[in-house]
């Protein structure tokens, strides 16, 4: 039996049949059947099942070391031992730290999946002769999609028209280079993706040319969707700090358990039974190891992930929700993210004369005005008609109308020409033969129409390019030599009135030639000028004077020509005066590296430049030490959005493989919705320092609280007897006060004024000077009160390294127990603020501290007043008096971390 075909075998019109398809596009009722049939275009997810993530969470060199101490008091209590409780709680520490990872992992997982969610691709379809912008999800096997340059390749297609199509499959076939693609079967069996020509594949990008496809597969039917476990496993992605934080907490482990043994040799030696010396030391291993670090750490980062979101801000990586608090230069492009891409055809050139246009935004009504008056007949004019019709018909862009209501389809450069067109009561159509679309390195765009006896090739673009490839132009009824300074001139001075300006020309070519090449655009017969209005965003302002006053450079890197940038960028208050100097793209090309980097630092403004000199000064200023949020809309933009920190693409104009190559994409292409996560993403390294800041002294309290009664045991007999706090009391420290004291920071609402202070140091380490003395001051501001309280109301209860007094002494480890918890509260009241006293914000201000403050004071009440709990605790109701001393307890964490502030605010 011969093998089965493949469909890069069969000729289009077998394609079309074999999926009952046809050029015109699927009925709407088919539709529905397919879509029963085949379901939806896309890939499920599979998250990691509920079991697997709990027991995830168990795979913690900690987790190991409880889970063994568990065991060995499991095995001794079976002995005889009275070890019951210890095994109780370390167990319980356990499951309840598991617990926590799971919900908080799980809420992290969820944020960033619905994040992705918001991230919608769409397509443009062709159904029931009707072209359609849909989301990829809803297409259909025989469905007809329309691809440009920039496209990502919705689903599998078969190719049936292409130009010039060129597909990056490096994701499917690891070739990095484009392939060319066109639309012949191939013979051979059994090729390759990476060879079948004529068939896109799902997930891989249109980078350059135009094509249209008959879908073949949807969905897990695609090649992609096939090799499953490439895409299937979302793995967590790890931030920078989070790398940081775990290799940090890897090197306190092994520390921790250095000193946890010496601590071992030490307690038996000192006196201590082996079990008990055993259980100090693990607990002193728990009580120094900030497990809950990790998990805090990715926490917060989703949860600014969110609020970026709301601030029309997407995550891609979520490394960015970290970098971006640095950020200290933003470049933007400038048309749609800094102006508002409502584009109005203001002026017009044609024929000699000037021109001016009236009327407002896309609705086509308005007069044409020629020195002061009114013209009645614009059609008329000959080179006016013909630019304006070129406008028309060299456009991919649409018109329409709804209730008297005008919208636009489209890139609204374009849009405004048809609207100029339609002004003058031109509203065209024609037979588009072929076209070479706009694309920003060329800057011009081309369309051949088919005309009565020749056919006329109709182009617009950037005046500088298209005025070199023209040699005549048309002026009243003549084609006259052309003299391109004096129309330069012209553009110039439509430019300096910050308008974007568009060159129009044409050119009369045989009837025989049905399709375009580079080659073809030349010899051409200039028509005219259209110069658009595009005002700012006044947002936009707003985030600039933002950006200034908190240290963030921003610059403007435009395909536009210097005297619009320039225009806008004084509008927008980047630049002062028009006199400062710009840069365009030859200048750039010409320049060395050095000469660059020199030139960036009083330069804001970059025009007409291409995607490459973008690259070139996104490297130039990481060079000089800034953290570089660069946007980017094209196909070409990518290397650059890649090597900034941070690449933005825009969420509505930019192309899918921008989107694909940034960590962030806006949602509304603005501005200030950057500036607005540059907010989010400082508030969220603040409420991380402080959430740090607060964690490790007090894990460094209660070792200390261990270590030093296992080192002084010699000298006081008293710590000889027992340890300050019971191993189940410091595993109970650690554990709730961490639940209820550290999450509480992380909901610390933002500072007024986050945008008001310079970028955070990208380079800042974790354990840095601030960092060590706060550990070891509120680390023996937390130690020695528990010392204290512990040998205050216990001392008596030894005599000569006897116990005398059992219970006197389980009491008096109960205030210390208390005596901790209150230096903690005091402590975390002033951590709130890592530099500014607490007596600057309202103590109201945090509610979840104030709940988590509560909840620690009843979860302590349980086993002081519970007699049945309190066993289990090694714990006992004291006399009330005693709250006296312990009381004061509540001073010295604040005192000792105010009067650090205090200090540091002075020198
Ligand atoms: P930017 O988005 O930075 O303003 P673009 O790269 O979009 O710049 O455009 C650069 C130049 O190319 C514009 O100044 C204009 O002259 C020309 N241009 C822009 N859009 C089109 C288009 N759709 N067709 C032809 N030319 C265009
Ligand atoms: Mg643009």
């Amino acid at each position: 039996m011969p093998e089965p075909m493949q469909w890069y075998q069969k000729s289009v019109e077998q394609c079309f049949q074999e999926l009952k398809a046809n050029r015109e596009g699927l009925m709407p009722t088919e539709i529905q059947k397919r879509l029963e049939i085949h379901g939806y275009n896309e890939l499920e997810f599979k998250k990691p099942s509920i079991l697997m993530r709990f027991l995830r969470q168990f795979h913690n060199p900690l987790v190991y070391i409880l889970l063994a101490a568990g065991l060995i008091t499991g095995v001794l209590t079976y002995t005889g031992e009275e070890m019951l409780a210890d095994t109780i709680v370390i167990m319980g520490v356990v499951i309840l730290n598991a617990i926590l990872g799971f919900f908080q992992e799980g809420k992290a997982e969820n944020a960033l999946l619905a994040l992705k969610n918001m991230i919608v691709s769409e397509c443009t379809v062709l159904r029931d002769g009707e072209r359609k912008l849909l989301p990829t999800r809803e297409l259909v096997p025989g469905d007809v999609v329309f691809l440009q340059s920039g496209d990502s390749i919705p689903a599998d297609l078969r190719f049936f028209h292409t130009k010039d199509a060129r597909a990056d499959e490096s994701s499917l076939t690891g070739e990095s280079l484009p392939t060319r693609k066109n639309t012949e079967p191939l013979e051979k069996p059994n090729l390759p993706p990476g060879d079948q020509t004529c068939i896109a594949f799902s997930g891989t990008f249109l980078v350059g040319g135009a094509a249209q496809g008959i879908v073949i597969h949807t969905g897990e039917q695609t090649e992609f969707g096939k090799i499953a476990s490439m895409v299937k496993q979302s793995k967590p992605v790890v931030t920078p700090l989070q790398k940081k934080i775990t290799e940090f907490t890897q090197v306190l482990i092994i520390a921790i358990l250095g000193v946890g043994t010496v601590n071992f040799f030490l307690g038996s030696l000192f006196g201590y039974s082996l079990i008990y010396s055993f259980l100090a030391s693990v607990s002193l291993i728990v009580a120094a190891i900030p497990e809950m670090l990790p998990m805090i750490v990715t926490a917060i980062l989703a949860l600014a992930a969110t609020s970026m979101a709301k601030k029309n801000a997407l995550i891609r990586r979520l490394p960015a929700a970290e970098t971006l608090g640095c950020t200290t230069v933003i470049c933007s492009d400038k048309t749609g993210t800094l102006t508002k891409n409502e584009m109005t055809v203001k002026k017009i050139y044609a024929g000699g004369k000037n021109y001016e246009v009236s009327g407002v935004g896309y609705e086509p009504t308005g007069d044409f005005i020629l020195r002061g008056e009114k013209i009645e007949m614009p059609q008329f004019d000959l080179a006016l008609q013909e630019t304006l019709k070129t406008g028309s018909l060299c456009n991919n862009a649409d018109l329409k109308c709804k209730d008297n209501q005008f919208s636009i389809l489209g890139d609204p450069t374009e849009a405004s020409l048809i609207v100029t067109a339609e002004k003058a009561g031109l509203r065209l159509s024609a037979n588009r033969l072929d076209e070479i679309p706009f694309n920003s390195e060329n800057m011009y765009m081309v369309t051949l129409i088919e005309g009565i006896n020749e056919n006329i090739l109709y182009t617009k673009g950037s005046p500088e390019r298209l005025l070199a490839l023209c040699s005549t132009q048309l002026i009243e009824v003549s084609v006259e030599e052309l003299i391109q300074e004096r129309v330069l001139l012209e553009a110039e001075a439509m430019a300096q009135q910050a308008l974007r300006v568009l060159a129009m020309a044409y050119k009369r070519v045989p009837k025989e030639k049905t399709s375009l090449s580079e080659q073809d655009i030349q010899g051409l017969t200039f028509l005219g000028l259209q110069g658009m209005i595009d005002p700012p965003r006044e947002d936009a302002i707003e985030a600039i004077q933002q950006c200034k006053t908190a240290g963030i450079r921003s610059i403007m890197i435009t395909g536009d020509h210097v005297l619009t940038a320039k225009a806008i960028a004084k509008q927008l208050g980047i630049i002062k005066q028009e006199q400062e100097s710009a840069l365009i793209g030859e200048q750039i090309s010409v320049m060395s590296d050095e000469e660059l980097s020199e030139a960036i630092l009083e330069t804001s403004v970059f025009a007409r430049v291409a995607p490459e000199h973008k690259l070139r000064i996104a490297q130039q200023l990481q060079q000089q030490g800034h953290v570089v949020a660069m946007t980017g809309d094209g196909v070409n933009d990518a290397p650059a959005l890649k090597a900034a920190d941070i690449g933005i693409a825009m969420g509505i104009t930019g192309t899918e493989v921008s989107k694909e190559a940034s960590a962030m994409v806006l949602t509304d292409d603005n501005f200030s919705s950057i500036v607005g996560a540059v907010e989010e993403g400082r508030h969220a390294w603040n409420n991380l320092e402080k959430a740090i800041l607060y964690t490790l002294p007090t894990n460094g309290g209660q070792a200390l609280l261990v270590m030093g009664a296992v080192l002084l045991a010699p000298f006081v007999p008293l710590f000889s007897a027992r340890l300050p706090l019971e191993p189940v009391q410091i595993l109970w420290v650690n554990l709730f006060d961490s639940v209820f004291l550290t999450m509480p920071l992380m909901m610390e609402p933002k500072h007024k004024n986050i945008l008001a202070s310079l970028p955070r140091d990208s380079k800042v380490k974790i354990a840095d000077s601030l960092f060590l003395q706060r550990v070891i001051f509120i680390g023996l501001a937390i130690a020695i009160p528990g010392f204290f309280v512990y040998y205050h109301f216990g001392n008596p209860a030894v005599v000569q390294g006897v116990i005398v007094d059992p219970l006197l002494l389980t009491q008096a480890q109960t205030a210390a127990f208390w005596a901790v918890l209150l230096v903690h509260f005091g402590f975390v009241i002033s951590a709130r603020s890592v530099y500014k006293s607490a007596f600057s914000f309202s103590p109201f201000s945090n509610k979840w501290l104030l709940l988590g403050i509560l909840a620690s004071i009843l979860s302590r009440l349980l086993p002081t007043f519970v007699p049945s709990v309190g066993v289990l605790f090694r714990t006992a109701e004291f006399p009330v008096e005693w709250w006296l001393v312990i009381l004061p307890c509540l001073l010295p964490g604040f005192i000792v971390l105010e009067l650090d502030k205090y200090l540091r605010s002075r020198s």
